[in-house]
């Protein structure tokens, strides 16, 4: 029975994400050929049709990554290629923990070597195309190597602890997984800016004094205690602009990209700001991490039961071996099959991650200025290549935020409104 469902589920999957897929290409060329009206003044018919080139190209190349993604999945369930690699740890290994964690390592291993190519047609086929990449090659292997060391050295231990419990615990681990996935989610965002990013960039003090007084003035006005300004070397990899807040706590850093300084003037990269800060303010964050943790649980507690029943494995194309732990086996066959049921959420999460976006927005119209804040999305949209006319249904599922357009419009109700502190 559950398999009918696994293949029902599947293959509506990829034909929803196919339509979409579809529709977004098909949007996109129809509104190539004019600058919407609101952007007219601001953008170029050749900057709009570029962004529209470059949308179309990732979409069609996210077509393929997924069908082969799917072919990858089928593989591993149904045509037995995780029962083959589980059969053969077991002939090799004889420690337990070791054959599980090697199981989980090679599932990781063969989904990563799927989506090497895709990254590198992206960076350097896509973006170099477009002249976005700044990314060497050799910068690329070094990039990928300390990834991967850094995901062995924080993915084991994390996994050991997991597999641990799993084994020992039988009955309450979904609980203990869950306190040890809170503990490391927490030991992350601590470790992230002290060791995990400077890995990857530098980061130096922000050295323009005028800009530092005006982020100084807002977050005061904000009451925002704010532990550094940084300015982070992302043109080397690439010419898309961001910004970002990073830490716990009082240890709250703000990193610009060098590649947003170097468009953005003091008002605009002022008014991104307070719509960051807007997240803050509003408790988006502490809220989105709740609601993780909350759905990691049931996540957990859903496993736990589905760890139990003989028709969760043999259903998705693997036999449980008895007289030895099958966590692994479960672990495994949840990571792959899972998504395959939850694509259909996301509508609902872009509803409510937009509505924090709006929130956010309207903080910085008030706090800094409405204005300031449009002429840097229009400067940022352009300098992205992300496109003004995305298909409304592909947005919904795919989009955090909310089209250009209507972002832009409901600035508009703030321009010329007075603050209201
Ligand atoms: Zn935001």
């Amino acid at each position: 029975m559950f398999t009918i469902l696994f293949v029902v589920f599947l293959i509506a999957d990829n034909l929803l994400r196919l339509f979409l897929s579809i529709k977004q290409i098909r949007h996109v060329a129809r509104h190539r050929k004019q600058v919407p009206a609101e952007f007219s003044h601001h953008i170029s018919l050749r900057s709009h049709q570029r962004a529209a080139d470059y949308t179309i190209q990732r979409t069609k190349t996210s077509i393929v990554e997924r069908l082969i993604d799917s072919i990858l999945l089928l593989a591993l369930t149904l045509l037995g290629g995780l029962q083959a690699i589980d059969l053969f740890l077991a002939r090799l290994i004889d420690n337990e923990l070791l054959r599980q964690l090697l199981l989980l390592g090679s599932i990781f291993a063969l989904g990563g070597l799927v989506q090497l190519p895709f990254t590198l047609w992206r960076i350097f086929k896509i973006d170099e195309d477009f002249g976005f990449n700044r990314m060497t090659l050799r910068l690329f292997i070094s990039d990928t190597v300390k990834g991967l060391i850094l995901g062995i050295a924080l993915g084991t231990p994390l996994l050991v602890a997991i597999l641990w419990v799993m084994d020992n615990a039988p009955a309450t681990w979904p609980i203990w997984a869950w306190v040890i996935w809170v503990v490391f989610s927490f030991s992350i965002m601590w470790l992230f800016p002290h060791v995990i990013a400077p890995l990857f960039n530098r980061f130096e003090p922000l050295k323009n004094d005028s800009l530092k007084k005006r982020i100084e003035a807002l977050a005061k006005r904000c009451q925002f205690t704010l532990d550094g300004l940084f300015v982070m070397d992302g043109s080397k990899r690439s010419a898309h602009g961001n910004a970002y807040f990073t830490g716990l706590g009082k240890h709250k850093r703000i990193v610009f990209f060098d590649t947003l300084l170097s468009r953005l003037n003091d008002e605009e990269v002022e008014a991104v700001l307070a719509h960051e800060l807007g997240h803050f303010k509003h408790r988006h964050i502490v809220k989105r991490l709740l609601l993780n943790m909350v759905v990691a649980l049931g996540f957990l507690l859903l496993l736990g039961w589905l760890s139990q029943q003989i028709w969760f494995y043999t259903d998705l194309g693997v036999i449980p071996q008895f007289g030895r732990p099958n966590n692994g086996l479960a672990l495994a066959l949840f990571f792959l099959v899972v998504p395959v049921f939850t694509f259909w959420l996301g509508p609902l999460f872009s509803i409510l991650s937009r509505k924090d976006e709006y929130e956010a927005d309207t903080f910085a119209a008030k706090q800094s200025s409405a204005t300031a804040l449009i002429s840097a999305l229009v400067k940022l949209y352009d300098d992205n290549a992300a496109t003004l006319t995305p298909d409304p249904a592909h947005s919904a599922f795919y989009d955090s935020h909310p089209p250009a357009l209507l972002r832009i419009q409901h600035l508009k109700k703030y321009v010329n409104k007075p603050t209201t502190n």
